[in-house]
């Protein structure tokens, strides 16, 4: 078909489109309000289920904050200057690939590269969609590398990072190929969908990739991490049998406590929980095991114990998956528009000429969730902080524990205000040690 014919089409479809009745408004208002009824769910499911307040009101008042959380202030200067130097940079690589995102999505440029680079292979759409995908994830990552490298020079610098450039190049390298291939695949089944079923597609993709979250989660333990460290269980001994024991006492028995090899990179301190079912795992930073007593170490294990007992991750997966949904269905209303489908070269959401201005708004809905997941992802981790020291009663631990960790990784004890309400996931260090304060005067049993 040429150029011309599709365009009269498009355009013809258009003008159908805009009367009420037609089935292009009908689409248009089906997506539009089951992206609604799904964001509307979701902030349901949030305000029911987000931890609000963790700790009754001490009498007398909440401990108020102590903005150094009780470092030294050689402690704090180095915090400060180390997030001096790296907070200006994450702004700048965040503000500049959502620029090379928009120049790409709203212009036709992404569109050639997406033809361009699938030429070669005759041009279909699955090459376009396949390939595109990974030219567009590379010209991304390409463009925010210096200010990558130079914040792995500051971690350098800051003695935080201990990774050679080898390892970071390769680093580098794994992480945008799984984002790219992740990314391809969820595009191509999109792409597939919507050239099938040209009315609904984005009902049964909302579906895929609420799937896809909660598949994703479910395997990132045993299919993501192992691409980048090596999990071994803690080596028996009294550590380890303690650790055992207070997850028995937590009602929560687990086979094993995995210790990452995370010193080939860094010399931070951290422990997580990720999966859920029969891939759950508590994974302990070998850093942890080689500077931490074992007090603060039980500590650290039973914040993570607390994130079990509460099933976070499932819960955290099951809002994603909603989230998921909800922007789906969005872009579904988004792409009904023939104009902005326009301005990126693409005639209809099933042309993979689509492709880059999807990304700009997969980008666009990242980013401006990011505030409500960390405010969420805050509370929960508060959450978790009381349940440690329920579980240890070992107030002192806890608190030498929280110092430990934002001396070593260098965290600013008190963050902007509204850096903090954009980008911090977890209470500040300062909020922390105040919660333990609150504990103790509460004096729970
Ligand atoms: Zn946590």
């Amino acid at each position: 078909m040429s150029g011309a014919l599709t365009q009269v089409g498009a355009t013809a479809r258009r003008t159908v489109g805009e009367r009420a009745g037609s089935p292009v408004s009908g689409a248009r208002r089906a997506a539009l309000i089951t992206a609604l009824v799904l964001g509307v769910a979701l902030v349901v499911v949030i305000a029911v289920r987000t931890p609000w307040t963790v700790l009754p009101e001490p009498p007398g008042g909440y401990t108020p904050l102590d903005p150094t959380a009780g470092l030294s202030a050689a402690e704090v200067d180095r915090a400060e200057s180390f997030a001096a130097l790296l907070r200006p940079t994450s702004l700048v690589s965040l503000a500049l690939s959502l620029a090379v995102a928009a120049v790409l999505g709203l212009t036709r440029l992404g569109s050639r590269i997406v033809r361009a680079v699938a030429a070669p292979f005759g041009g279909g759409w699955v090459w376009q969609v396949l390939l595109g995908v990974l030219a567009l994830a590379v010209i991304g990552r390409l463009v925010t590398l210096p200010l990558a490298a130079y914040a792995e020079v500051v971690r350098h610098r800051y003695g935080l990072s201990t990774r050679g450039w080898g390892l970071w190049l390769r680093d580098v390298a794994v992480s945008t190929g799984i984002n790219a291939g992740l990314t391809a695949f969820g595009l191509l089944v999109l792409v597939w969908l919507a050239r099938r079923a040209t009315r609904t597609w984005w009902a049964w993709a909302a579906l895929g990739a609420a799937a896809l979250v909660v598949v994703g989660s479910f395997l990132w333990p045993v299919v993501i991490e192992p691409a980048f460290n090596r999990f071994d269980s803690m080596p028996a001994g009294e550590l380890r049998s303690d650790l055992l024991e207070l997850a028995e006492r937590n009602g929560t028995p687990v086979q094993d406590v995995l210790v990452s090899d995370a010193s080939r990179r860094t010399t931070a301190l951290n422990a997580y929980v990720s999966g859920f079912g029969s891939t759950r795992r508590i994974v302990v930073y070998d850093t942890v095991l080689d500077r931490l007593p074992d007090d603060q170490i039980e500590s650290i294990v039973a914040h993570e114990l607390g994130h079990v007992a509460a099933a976070d991750v499932l819960t955290g997966t099951l809002m994603g998956a909603l989230g998921a949904a909800a922007g789906v269905a969005a872009l579904g209303w988004l792409l009904t528009f023939g104009p902005l489908r326009r301005r990126a070269g693409a005639g209809s959401p099933g042309d993979p000429r689509i492709v880059p201005l999807v990304l700009l708004l997969m980008a666009i809905g990242t980013l401006a969730s990011t505030p409500l997941q960390n405010l969420v992802s805050r509370h929960i981790e508060a959450r978790a902080d009381v349940h440690a020291l329920d579980l240890t009663s070992d107030p002192d631990a806890f608190v030498a524990m929280q110092r430990g960790l934002a001396t070593t990784n260098l965290s600013d004890p008190d963050p902007p205000a509204a850096w903090q309400w954009f980008f911090g996931s977890h209470p500040t260090t300062a909020e922390r040690v105040a919660l333990a304060q609150d504990w103790e005067r509460l004096d729970r049993p």
